[in-house]
């Protein structure tokens, strides 16, 4: 396939954002090119674990709840039928999700915040003692309390889901270019016109940023941090029930960890020695941080000493002040548009591809936009933590 000289809309990022943003907008008529600096799933897409977790985070704050459980939840409603609508099957399991509380003082937190959620609208979730959490998964260790649980909370397999929306939008016409970078996006009188990359220049009429954590590379005027994660997988393990869970132990938080269809142990989101901002992008794993990630799966489950980890890797994720994603078109600058800042993509990758190509067809989207807009972080820069993790991130932002 030749290199293209112009289009109408480019979209910078190959992962699953990108590619579900291409697929709605290609479906809906317009001409699509996604480009992606190495392979598709090839950033946080391939490298995570899996979890639909339509709440994250322990927010006792009304707005933050709905500002999430609003696309979330249509979100979930989506994720039924999406491998027939794609033709591809991405293993998606509505197997529940469980936060689990590893101390009394979260337990007693869980307590008032599972009646707030309740009241606030969210009537799915369920507060579970020690003993019914126990009797949803028999291999957690007595360092649980607790937890809440949300039975339609889920797992699935994002490689494929990003292989699939990506081969859904090539059926409409779109064309995706791997190993193409964009180094610049080219602004003039104070429209993006084009983008350079290392393999030309294309000129566009539509630039959309989904670079998720390399986003603000592009487009500096919005703060959104990369953020390092890394992820285990054992050997096979037959008896554990497939679930989703987080919790937090010694401070750290384990957000993600699902038993895959073959019977692996995936858990991720554990403890990095990345600090630096720069360090946030590697994605190699030293052995110091095996054996940190092995000492917190011991903690947390009992009798899975002797079980092998298979795989190990990093990946790198993006967090905004607010926790969630910034949408929208970028403020002073006619013909770009950001799609980035995706902490927890499962949960709102499709649905916001669908948001976004309403948005950008039809000129409004079914379901607003407004909590995601990038003006409410546009040159404003926030003073982060010098050194940080997930941990220092949440507590910096109170999102315990
Ligand atoms: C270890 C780990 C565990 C996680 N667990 C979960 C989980 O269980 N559940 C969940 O919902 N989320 C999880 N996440 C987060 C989730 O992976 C992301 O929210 C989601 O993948 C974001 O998708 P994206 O398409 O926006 O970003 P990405 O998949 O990172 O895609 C961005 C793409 O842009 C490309 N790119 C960057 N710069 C350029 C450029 N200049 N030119 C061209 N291309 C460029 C990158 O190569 C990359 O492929 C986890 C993340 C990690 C790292």
């Amino acid at each position: 396939m030749n290199f293209p000289k112009s289009t109408d809309v480019i979209i910078i990022g190959g992962g699953l954002v990108g590619c579900s943003v291409g697929y709605q907008l290609a479906k809906r008529g317009r001409d699509v090119i996604i480009l992606e600096m190495r392979n598709l799933a090839s950033g946080a897409s391939g490298r995570n674990g899996g979890m639909v977790t339509q709440l994250d985070g322990r927010d006792k704050n009304k707005e933050a709840i709905l500002n999430r459980l609003n696309y979330t939840r249509e979100n979930n409603k989506m994720l039924a039928g999406l491998a027939e609508e794609l033709s591809y099957d991405f293993e998606y399991n509505r197997c529940g999700g469980i936060d689990i509380a590893c101390s009394e003082e979260e337990w007693e937190y869980f307590k008032k915040l599972v009646p707030f959620q309740k009241e606030v609208g969210d009537e799915e979730v369920i507060l579970v003692d020690k003993q019914q959490l126990k009797d949803l998964c028999s291999l957690l260790s007595d360092i649980v309390w607790g937890a809440r649980y949300r039975p339609t909370d889920g797992t699935l397999n994002p490689f494929k889901l990003n292989i699939g929306f990506a081969l859904a939008a090539k059926k409409y016409k779109a064309k995706v270019f791997t190993e193409t970078k964009i180094e610049k996006i080219v602004i003039k009188h104070g429209t993006a016109i084009g983008v350079e990359t290392n393999n030309g220049y294309i000129q566009a009429n539509l630039i959309i940023n989904a670079a998720n954590a390399w986003a603000p590379l592009l487009i500096p005027e919005i703060d959104i941090l990369p953020l390092r994660q890394v992820a285990v997988v054992t050997e096979r393990i037959p008896e554990l029930p497939v679930y989703s869970f987080e919790a937090i132990i010694d401070r750290q938080v384990i957000f993600g960890s699902t038993q895959q269809k073959s019977g692996n142990l995936l858990v991720g989101g554990l403890g990095t020695q990345a600090r630096k901002r720069e360090d946030h992008y590697k994605e190699d794993l030293s052995p110091y941080e095996i054996e940190g990630s092995t000492a917190i799966f011991n903690i947390l489950f009992k009798g899975l000493g002797d079980v092998n980890i298979i795989r190990s890797w990093a990946g790198t994720m993006a967090f905004t002040a607010d926790g969630l994603p910034c949408i929208g078109p970028i403020p002073q600058i006619q013909g770009l548009y950001i799609v980035a800042g995706f902490s927890n993509g499962m949960a709102f990758a499709p649905i916001i591809g669908k948001l976004v190509a309403e948005d950008l067809t039809q000129g409004k989207p079914s379901i607003t936009l407004k909590p995601f807009n990038p003006e409410r972080f546009y040159n404003k820069k926030i003073s982060w933590p010098d050194s940080y993790n997930y941990t220092v991130l949440a507590e910096f932002l109170e999102r315990k």
